[in-house]
């Protein structure tokens, strides 16, 4: 996989999987969407917080999916999300100020987008979990909406950041 800090294994292992017995292997048009991922965000976060960034779940087979619970319509099926944290969580709020820079120089650039290039890192989706984001990306070529939101775990669900 051609990624500068990821590599495809980051992606694709699933201790669920190991113990279902599940083929998580991804198809092309999924490999090339998590370099996609990568380098239209996972790469450039990674650079701008200087320290690890661990990987709890990308692609996932629709057997997988279904085993941990995740939506019919997931951006994991097609390799364009991925669940992570950095490895020292004291950076976790640099990379919440991070994206919030990257939604404003996203936005900036989506009202004049012809007076210059985009931005390193975009992003369709981001959302704040208690102990991990979840990010995902729109496919190359279609618009990133830009949205963050924040998962509250006391049954409230989600809320715009
Ligand atoms: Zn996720």
């Amino acid at each position: 996989m051609n990624a500068k800090y990821f590599s495809l294994l980051e992606f694709t292992r699933s201790v669920t999987a190991n113990i279902r017995g599940l083929d998580n292997t991804p198809p092309a048009d999924a490999v090339y969407n998590l370099e996609w991922l990568c380098r239209r965000f996972l790469d450039p976060l990674r650079e701008a917080i200087g320290g690890p960034v661990i990987i709890s779940s990308g692609y996932r087979c629709r057997d997988l999916n279904t085993a941990v619970g995740g939506s019919p319509t997931s951006y994991h099926l097609l390799g364009l999300a991925a669940d992570f944290h950095p490895l020292d969580p004291e950076r976790r709020d640099a990379v919440i100020a991070l994206v919030k820079e990257a939604k404003a120089a996203g936005e900036a650039w989506k009202a004049h987008p012809d007076t210059s290039a985009a931005p390193d890192m975009m992003f369709n989706q981001f959302i704040i979990y208690p102990t991990f984001f979840h990010v995902a990306v729109s496919p190359e070529g279609s618009a990133q909406k830009l949205q963050i939101l924040r998962y509250n775990g006391f049954g409230q669900g989600y809320q715009k950041d």
